[in-house]
């Protein structure tokens, strides 16, 4: 059952309690699966041939697990994930002035603070040290568990609206953007974006990698909302939302408004593919990260964790989907609709 309707019912007869709960079960429930899932599914397919084939083997697990992340914060309400996942930048003041690593973070602001405002970019950081230690010590489970819970969170630090104050439009009169934007739009025309990204980098300095992204992400963040403002403006309500035979605004399972199709191909148009563009850069970022992790672990042979029955009996598989990847496809896997 999805978390919110659990909370919900749970709670029907403590009214105060229960709009408390509705309030922040609706900024947190839903999981932006279709992004998570083609991000670390497309980002295997780019690694080099020395990292490729063991990641290739366990790629449905990593498919997977890209949600998790989400799943750990609102169906077993695990107290500490949610700051994970967003930074209310803002609040930090000059981005590119942050310090760069968690205990530094935490030297400066109390537990208090960082709960509240988020914890994100720190949080890669230490997934990334965590990676690199697991490729050293060539512990299989580790790496595929780290890797895949970066992949995440590296995600979400390219969606924009992860990181700033006005994540759901919710200051603007625009609350409904984010699954909008995170959800809606890209389960409506993501089988036409290019998941090819091309070969990995290393990257050199990891930090800086993480708060320029960051600053990227916020200054997006502004954009994408003042052009749904614009473009929203001036039209009629029906032309924006789909409403029901009643009169009112069709919402999906999760309680979130469902916009027009006509109103979100005009938006993507209006922002000029940003919602692409935005999961292109996690796919990329994601494999420059895993990519940089192994070389700094000292390119560890991975192959060789895996028995060579199972590399085998991909082999075949590895060929097709490369050979659609190629063409920027992605294929074998289907993710769970929210609208
Ligand atoms: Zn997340």
């Amino acid at each position: 059952m999805n978390a919110k309707i659990e909370i919900s019912m749970k709670n029907q007869f403590h009214k105060p309690v229960l709009l408390l709960t509705l309030l922040f079960a609706q900024l947190f429930s839903y999981s932006a699966a279709f992004i998570h899932e083609h991000v670390n599914r497309a980002a295997v397919l780019s690694l080099p041939m020395s990292l490729k084939t063991f990641f290739y083997n366990h790629l449905d697990f990593i498919t997977e697990e890209s949600t998790i992340p989400d799943v750990r914060k609102y169906m077993f309400n695990d107290k500490g994930e949610s700051a994970r996942h967003f930074i209310d930048a803002e609040n930090f003041g000059t981005i590119e002035l942050l310090p760069g690593s968690m205990a530094e973070i935490q030297a400066k602001y109390d537990e208090v603070f960082l709960q509240k405002n988020g914890i994100l970019p720190w949080y890669v950081q230490d997934l990334m040290t965590k990676l690199t230690k697991a490729f050293k010590e060539k512990r299989k489970t580790e790496i595929l568990l780290l890797a895949s819970d970066l992949a995440h969170y590296i995600t979400d630090l390219n969606l924009p609206l992860h990181t700033c104050i006005n994540y759901d439009g919710q200051l603007t009169d625009q609350k409904g953007i984010h699954s909008f934007w995170e959800a809606q739009i890209p389960e409506l025309f993501g089988m036409n974006y290019n998941y090819n990204t091309g070969e990995p980098r290393q990257i050199e300095d990891v930090q800086k990698e993480i708060l320029h992204t960051l600053s990227v992400s916020n200054r997006l963040s502004d954009t994408l909302l003042l052009k749904e403002k614009e473009l929203s403006q001036n039209m009629f309500r029906d032309r924006i939302f789909q409403i029901d035979a009643g009169g009112l605004i069709r919402k999906n399972k999760f309680n979130q408004v469902v916009h027009t199709v006509d109103y979100a191909r005009l938006y993507s148009a209006n922002i000029h593919g940003m919602v692409e563009k935005q999961i292109r850069a996690a796919i990329s970022m994601t494999a420059n990260f895993w990519y940089t992790a192994w070389v700094d672990a000292g390119m560890p042979d991975v192959n060789g964790l895996d028995p060579q029955e199972l590399t085998k009996s991909k082999a075949e598989q590895l060929k097709q989907d490369l050979q659609l990847w190629k063409a920027g496809k992605l294929s074998g896997f289907q993710s769970e609709n929210e609208f």
